[in-house]
């Protein structure tokens, strides 16, 4: 494609089981698009669907130029497929939304208007949100928690409405790293990023594609892909520990010779009390030091985040 025919705006969408909200979702994302100036594309990631959503988007593109269905070989999860999506996009501005229509498209003018001010990063803070308490109390101390320890200020980091310049995107595909979180990334390559305040809707239909499990899963990939925090703090546990058992240790042995060994052998289940605890948090330092050598170890295989299997796009 020449530059010239080149859309302006790639809007990129990761689907994984959403049959129920395919139509409705093109429905009103084309009536949006339609009424806007730039010249458009939307990117369609089926991420190994194993409902009808590939078909609909299939049927979709038939009708739509400018509709493009990239299709996952298997299910990568949304982070992977918004990057297959990303490197397909050919626009100068790009924005990835939700395929449930909690992120409404009616507020992509918005984002529009942030772009046309010169800004290359529009993140999104939901404002309302439409989830369960639970989501809405874990995304609280997530965004707190990494706003303080990885020096990135976001108020929403899970908000995946979000427009980014070209550059940004160029930037986030040249590290393609295990297992990455978008958000974070994109704001460390950003130089004029703003937020602001949108709309959030309940998801129309389907469930959360989340469940807790995943959900840790990806709070972990957070935490351990943007700081080093958790190291930290594991090397201030151990130390206190150490010198707690270190502190322990010699009255143990002053009370011994002070008081003799029949002391010595009521003090046995004491002493057992502190030895598991000192086996758990030994346990617990081997769980954290593992999730960062399975991060090195991934990064050295270098395996890609996601694989095709086709990309169809519009044939007139
Ligand atoms: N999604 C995906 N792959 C997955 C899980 C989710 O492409 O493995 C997509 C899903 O289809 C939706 C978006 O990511 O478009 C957000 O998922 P969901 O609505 O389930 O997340 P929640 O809103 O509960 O955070
Ligand atoms: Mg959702």
């Amino acid at each position: 494609m020449d530059k010239a025919s080149m859309p302006k705006l790639s809007i990129v969408i990761p689907f994984y089981n959403e049959q129920e909200n395919v139509t409705r979702l093109c429905e009103r994302l084309f009536h949006v698009l339609d009424s806007i100036q730039e010249t458009w594309e939307v990117i369609c990631v089926n991420d190994g669907s194993n409902d009808k959503t590939l078909s609909l988007l299939l049927k979709e593109k038939d009708a739509r130029p400018g509709l493009v269905v990239v299709d996952l070989a298997r299910n990568f999860g949304q982070h992977a497929a918004i990057m297959a999506g990303f490197a397909q996009c050919q626009g100068d501005w790009i924005i990835t939304m939700d395929a449930d229509l909690q992120n409404p498209p009616e507020e992509i003018p918005r984002l529009l208007d942030a772009f046309r001010q010169g800004h290359d990063l529009v993140a999104c803070v939901r404002m309302n949100r439409q989830d369960s308490l639970f989501r809405k109390w874990a995304s609280m101390i997530t965004n707190r928690l990494m706003t303080r320890i990885s020096g990135i200020s976001l108020r929403d980091f899970g908000c995946m409405l979000r427009g980014y310049d070209r550059e940004i995107v160029v930037g986030i595909l040249e590290n393609p790293e295990y297992r990455t979180f978008i958000p974070a990334l994109a704001q460390f390559f950003a130089r004029n990023p703003i937020e602001i305040e949108v709309r959030h809707e309940e998801r129309v239909a389907g469930d959360s594609k989340y469940s807790i499990l995943k959900l840790f899963g990806l709070q972990l990939d957070l935490l351990t892909g943007f700081s080093l925090w958790p190291l930290r703090v594991l090397f201030l546990v151990g130390s206190f520990m150490a010198f707690l058992g270190l502190a322990l240790g010699s009255a143990i042995i002053v009370l011994r010779i002070v008081l003799g060994s029949q002391w010595a052998a009521q003090g046995v289940f004491t002493l057992f009390a502190f030895m598991f605890f000192l086996v758990g948090a030994q346990f617990f330092a081997l769980g954290v030091l593992g999730e960062y050598i399975g991060r090195i170890f991934q990064a050295v295989r270098r395996r890609p985040p996601y694989i095709i299997g086709a990309v169809n796009r519009h044939e007139p």
